[in-house]
Order: structure tokens, then sequence, then C-alpha cells
């Protein structure tokens, strides 16, 4: 159910000075519970190409299907982290990562249940009632990750979720997300500026191209290197 499909898929921004053919077309198919990462420079369309996965964009041609069913808005099946958590100052740890909850109408017993028991996965027990602001980075970024399990998603979408921690919380995290992985198997489209990151982490390493963003490498670390 977690299997995720790419199938001639385009992407051209509409901008007021023209049209920018951003990605494709990309045929991709990632299995459930594969853990893919994403290297490239600025500019490829790695973000174009979370965005897509996530339904918060529509492809300009092509089909996107999660699961077999086709991704049409984001839905409760994708969790997404971003480079900066984006937590709500106002909220408490615990009510930032029962967001999903609100916004998608989850039974809220169940779900205060369950992240109290996130908050354990990612190290967070004892921080339910502080604010973002009293959080360091690297803890933020955790409740990002917590908020992003709540709903249970089947593909977990990660748009360079260390790149602003520091390297010793960036290295923390990396084993943290790893043990996190291999506890809960999700599929996982994991964008990074790291090889090493990606090495350590992926099953699978997509690296991108761009005018327009192409994958132009498809390696599994875990095998030996196809002659091309
Ligand atoms: P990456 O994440 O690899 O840096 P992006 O997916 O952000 O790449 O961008 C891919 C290309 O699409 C770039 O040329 C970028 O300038 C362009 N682009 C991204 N977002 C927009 C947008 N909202 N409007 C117009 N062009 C965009
Ligand atoms: P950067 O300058 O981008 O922080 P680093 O040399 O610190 O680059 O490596 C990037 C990240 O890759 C590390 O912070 C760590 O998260 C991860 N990493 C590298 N090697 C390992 C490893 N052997 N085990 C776990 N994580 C690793």
């Amino acid at each position: 159910h977690g299997a995720l499909s790419l199938k001639d898929v385009t992407l051209t921004y509409p901008t007021r000075r023209g049209a920018i053919h951003a990605l494709g077309p990309v045929d991709l198919d990632i299995e459930s519970g594969e853990f893919v990462a994403v290297l490239g420079p600025s500019g490829c369309g790695k973000s174009t190409l979370l965005k897509l996965a996530s339904g918060l964009l529509a492809p300009t041609t092509g089909r996107l299907t999660l699961g077999g069913q086709p991704v049409l808005k984001p839905s409760r099946r994708t969790g997404v982290v971003f480079q900066k958590p984006l937590l709500l100052p106002w909220k408490n740890v615990q009510d930032n990562v029962l967001l999903p909850a609100t916004t998608l109408g989850l039974p809220m017993p169940a779900a205060r249940e369950r992240a109290a028991a996130l908050l354990k996965l990612v190290g967070l027990d004892g921080y339910a009632g502080n604010y973002p602001g009293e959080l360091s980075g690297g803890m933020q970024q955790r409740v990002g990750i917590a908020r992003m399990l709540l709903p249970d998603p089947d593909v977990l979408l990660m748009d360079e979720p260390f790149a602003a921690l520091d390297a010793l919380t960036r290295e923390a995290l990396t084993l943290e997300l790893q043990r996190i992985w291999s506890q809960q198997r999700k599929s996982v489209l994991f964008i990074t500026h790291s090889i090493p990151e990606a090495v350590f982490l992926a099953d699978r390493i997509l690296v991108m191209s761009p005018r327009p963003g192409r994958i132009v490498e498809d390696y599994r670390p875990g095998l030996p290197r196809p002659r091309t």
C-alpha cells in the first residue's frame, strides 16, 4: 500500500516570463518500504518531485499513484517534513504533533495516545508541554518528525530535513531516523545534499540533473554497480 509510482510525469511552472519546464518526463516506481534518497544540484527539481509525490502540486502531464490509487491532493497517506519544521510557536509540543489530527479530523483520544508514543519514539517524552521556542533546532525537527508520523502515513517525504542542523545534531538525527525507519518500514523519499547521509540511510539513491530535471542515476548501494 506504500508503493509510489510516477508514469511519464512532467511539471511546467507557468510564470509571467513564460513557462519553466522544471521536471521530467520522470518514470519512477518506489516499492513499499523502500528508502530512496535523492541527490542533485540546486534547481534540478528535487523539491518539485517531492511536492508532486505529496499531492501539493499536480503534474502537468503524466500520472502518479500511491498504492494503486491516484495522488490527487495531499492526504494522510503521505507525511511531509521540510528543512524548517514550521511549528506553530503558540502551540506546545503535544498540540503541534496533534495538528494533523485536527486538520484531518482523526479521533482525538486515540490521536493523543499516539502523540505521546511518538514523542517517546523521537526522544522527547517529557517535553509535551514545552513551546517550540524553548527547544533546540534538532528537538524542533524531532517534533516535525513526530507530527509527520501522527496519521500513520504510508509514505514519508523529507526535503533536506537535517540541512539546517549542526553536524553533531545531524548525525544523531540521521541515526534516529534509521532506527525509526527500521521499526516502521515506511516508504521514504529523502532529499539530501549529503552523499554520506544518502549512502548510510538509503536502499536506493537517485541522482538528478537540471534543465529539465531528470533522474540520471538510479543506484542501489547494496548491489554491485551495473555497467552502463
Ligand atoms: P531543487 O529542489 O532541486 O533545488 P526545485 O524543484 O526547487 O529544485 O526547482 C526546479 C526548477 O523549477 C528550478 O529551475 C526552479 O527555478 C523552478 N521552480 C521551482 N519552483 C518554481 C515556481 N514556483 N515557479 C517557477 N519556477 C519554479
Ligand atoms: P556535512 O558537512 O554535510 O554535515 P558530514 O561529513 O558531517 O557532512 O556528513 C554528513 C552526515 O552524514 C553526517 O552528519 C551524518 O549524519 C551522516 N553520516 C556520515 N557518515 C555516517 C556514518 N558512518 N554513520 C551515520 N551517519 C553518517
